[in-house]
Formats: structure tokens, sequence, C-alpha cells
């Protein structure tokens, strides 16, 4: 739960005295088979969790065969006898738990408060659980800056190779920065996750990525284009926001409106 959230009387009150149900705790979920669509493959499959409430309607990724796609749950049963095993699980259920005023960039929409578009409800809409592992970290001393890309080191050829082929292709699907700890989601054959330091000087270093290349990938270096741009952008018309909150969240508007558009079975957008 975020620092700046309080709990009372079975709600959740934040900074901007907005109330929102708790969440329901882990153990009162009641274990079910979900019957689940697959847009793109046109096809329904069951699946087992008991590890979410699901309702129908929900928009998942699954674990399987159909691992990375997006599906709609369509039935939900808490009456079933299966083999243990038999049927594969519920990896994460997509949320949208939060409300919040996104701002344009040219190719993002951008946030400066951990609302709709914080860390840990971004990777569900990715597919990826928010579980914690054991990781060996180095951080060695190469650094980079904000404001020249090709800082981290790489070659003009593999630099244009992020550049054009990641960056300008909207492969970077998402980028966010809160209190000097960076973290992006690229997605190329799937989504790989990028982290970075950055300080208030816009100088950045420890650039890891969750693909196995040794050193600066084009996952790391595109994404270092996309700061480059996004805090050009937040610079020039957002600065107020940023600096008040010292942190932004972006996610590409190819991958959100999409996701918005399927997932969303109510609320309302504002446009201005
Ligand atoms: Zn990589």
């Amino acid at each position: 739960m975020e620092t700046n959230e309080t709990i009372h009387d079975g709600v959740m009150k934040d900074v901007d005295g907005q109330l929102n149900p708790v969440p329901p705790k882990q153990n009162s979920v009641q274990p079910s088979v979900a019957e689940v669509y697959f847009y793109e493959e046109d096809v329904s499959l069951p699946y087992y969790t008991d590890r979410f409430n699901l309702e129908e309607g929900d928009t998942v990724f699954v674990e399987g065969k159909m691992a990375g796609k997006r599906g709609q749950v369509q039935k939900v049963s808490h009456t079933f006898r299966i083999r243990s095993g038999e049927y594969e699980q519920i990896r994460c259920v997509v949320t949208f738990s939060k409300p919040s005023k996104l701002y344009f960039s040219t190719s993002h929409l951008i946030e400066f408060r951990a609302r709709a578009l914080s860390v840990k409800q971004v990777k569900s809409w990715f597919g990826i659980p928010d579980e914690k592992v054991e990781l060996l970290i180095g951080e060695g001393t190469e650094t980079f800056r904000v404001s020249d890309p090709f800082t981290t080191g790489v070659n003009y050829e593999f630099g244009m190779k992020a550049h054009n082929e990641y960056f300008r292709k909207n492969k970077v699907k998402y980028l966010s920065l809160e209190n000097g700890n960076g973290y992006a989601i690229v997605v190329d054959d799937q989504p790989y996750e990028v982290r970075f330091r950055m300080d208030k000087n816009g100088t950045g270093r420890a650039l890891t990525c969750s693909c196995q290349e040794v050193g600066v990938c084009v996952h790391s270096q595109a994404v270092v284009f996309e700061l480059w741009e996004l805090m050009d952008t937040i610079m020039g018309k957002y600065r107020h926001e940023y600096l008040r909150f010292n942190r932004f969240y972006a996610v590409s508007k190819d991958f959100i409106l999409p996701l918005l558009m399927n997932a969303k079975q109510s609320g309302s957008i504002t446009i201005d």
C-alpha cells in the first residue's frame, strides 16, 4: 500500500480525501473456474483460480499456451470438480482501481500521481505478476545524461537501431520516474522491464533490463530515448505538475486506448 494512504472504517483515504474501497483480503478469495474468451484467436478456454475473485467482463492474463494474450472472462463458476493441475491458472487481472487526470504528449499519456498509472497497476495490464523474486543486482559506475541519449556509451549504429526500431515504433509502452527510481516496460517479443536511477541533475545510472543481453540492450537504449523526449515535453508543458509531485507515469496512447475501450464497462473520459 502506498504510504500516503490511511485506512478508516473499511475505506482507504488518500491525500486528496478521495475514498476508495479497501481491496479484498487474500484469504477472502473464493476459488473458481472461469471461461475466458481471447479476441484475437476467437477461442474460449476454461481456467482455474484461487487467487482472484473474478467477475464476468474482467480482462485477464493466463498461464499456459495463451500466456501473454489478453482475454475476457465470460462466465465464472464456484461449483466445480477438477483434477489438480488439469486447468491452467489465471495469472493476473487487469484493474483500473483509481480515477486520474492524464496529460497528452506526442505518443504517450502522462500522469503525475501514482493513481491510474502506478507501476503496480500497469504491470497487470501487461500480464506481469506483482511478485517478489530474489534478484542479484550490480549497479556499476556507468552514468548517462537524459539530455543526450548517446551518453550510455553505445555505438552509433546500435543507438540508431534502438531509436528507429524501438523508440520510434512506440515499443516503450510504459515509463515512470518516481523519486529517482525509473521503471519502464518495452514490448518486443514479450514485455521486458527496464530499471534505472536518476538524480535531480538529470544524470542516470544503474540501467538494467530483464532480457539477457549483457550491458546496454536495445530495450534500455530505447527507454533512454523515450525519457529524453518525455522529459522535454514535461519540462516544456507540465513543469508545474512534475515539480509538485516529483514523479511521472507515462503510458503509450496506442496501448492504453484499446485496453480501456475493451476492459472498461463503465466510467467516463473528459477531454479538454
Ligand atoms: Zn533488454
